[in-house]
């Protein structure tokens, strides 16, 4: 069978020639004679595939040197506890902003811990928008903000240029789970970043964490050893066995990105493939974006609807036995959603595009 035209939120597509690789390295990496999947944690060879992806993930994003990489597990969920757990340790308050349900839990883990506070919501129109903030909505005493860069289920983004500011004693971190490495950040105006690698840079299993140095040892001692962020920075993201195979997997979407031209490439065809299909949708006689607004709109999520649900479900069906597949929208929104993360092409979405077209004549 071909390969499909695959808009998954997450897990979600991986560049082709990145498969290709693994593959031809699958049963024997390098010299070593055996697979990534079946070597030491504590080996030379496997030491290599992690400082190599550490460095490039560095260069790529441009971090400087006073942040720490690690590679953990348990999901961009898991950070939604260690955040407050490591970083609310000054006057016990942290400040949401709340842009998705994935904003949300991460606010409801951070309940438990101290006192969280949403100082912005878009709940009101289904997290359809970026909500206005301004630095006088944030309490003073905050330990940080938190904010999740781009909103996967609803299509929104705070852009580069639209991050909150912060006072210096007050870190801004963001969850960019689902547009990490989709366009240049600037690492330096966030305490911490992090994010689940199986959206927008590799398979599931691995959770990236940039991290600012000085945030790291002021947790509470009693607190889990495996959710302190200073066992996994003393350790280099080996204290216990990491998830080898998938920081693999990551290093090659690295190496992958860095032969494209880097994150700002990749940024010029993200804007590129994003701007044509909301082009076509903001034109469109039966499709309508969910996102009004142009500034609030992801480059990664495309949320559309009908605004009949059978034609939602119709289109959908024929969608997939056209080689186009997971454009179902999330419940909360309904409708059909187009993640085109870096690994997706130009040809996907113009192929998307062309069938939308085919349908929008069929279904008038
Ligand atoms: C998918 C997603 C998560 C959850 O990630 P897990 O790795 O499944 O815990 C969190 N935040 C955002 C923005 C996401 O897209």
């Amino acid at each position: 069978m071909e390969r499909v035209f695959n808009f998954a939120p997450g897990p979600s597509a991986l560049p082709e020639e990145v498969l290709k690789k693994a593959q031809e390295e699958l049963l024997c990496y390098g010299d070593t004679g055996m697979s990534v999947m079946e070597m030491s944690h504590r080996s030379a060879d496997f030491a290599e595939i992690l400082d190599q992806a550490k460095a490039d993930l560095k260069e790529l994003m441009e971090i400087p040197d006073n942040y720490d990489i690690l590679f953990l597990q348990g999901g961009a969920s898991t950070q939604f506890s260690m955040i407050p757990l490591n970083l609310m340790v000054h006057n016990h308050k942290a400040d949401y902003i709340k842009t998705g349900n994935w904003a949300k839990k991460a606010y409801e883990q951070a309940v438990k811990v101290g006192d969280a506070k949403v100082i912005a919501s878009s709940e009101d129109k289904t997290y359809s928008y970026i909500p206005d903030y301004d630095i006088s909505m944030l309490r003073p005493d905050a330990d940080y903000l938190h904010i999740c860069v781009n909103n996967t289920i609803y299509g929104t983004r705070f852009a580069p240029d639209r991050l909150p500011e912060t006072p210096d004693n007050i870190p801004l971190i963001g969850d960019m789970s689902s547009n990490i490495l989709s366009e240049p950040y600037d690492v330096s105006k966030f305490g911490m970043i992090y994010a689940g690698a199986q959206k927008n840079m590799g398979p599931a299993g691995v959770t990236v964490v940039i991290i600012r140095h000085d945030l790291v040892g002021q947790a509470d001692p009693s607190i889990p050893t495996m959710l302190d962020y200073k066992t996994h920075v003393d350790k280099d993201s080996c204290f216990n066995t990491p998830p080898c195979f998938a920081i693999y997997m990551c290093g090659l979407v690295y190496k992958w990105l860095k032969e494209k031209g880097g994150v700002a490439a990749m940024a010029e065809l993200n804007k590129a493939k994003a701007s044509k299909l909301y082009d076509f949708l903001d034109n469109s006689a039966l499709f309508k974006p969910t996102v009004l607004n142009p500034i609030d709109r992801s480059l990664m999520n495309v949320p559309f609807v009908t605004g009949d649900k059978d034609l939602d479900a119709k289109f959908v069906k024929e969608s997939k036995e056209a080689g186009l597949v997971n454009l179902k929208g999330h419940r909360t929104v309904g409708g059909m959603r187009a993640s085109i993360y870096n690994a997706m092409t130009m040809d996907g979405v113009d192929a998307l595009i062309d069938f939308m077209k085919k349908f929008e004549t069929e279904n008038k």
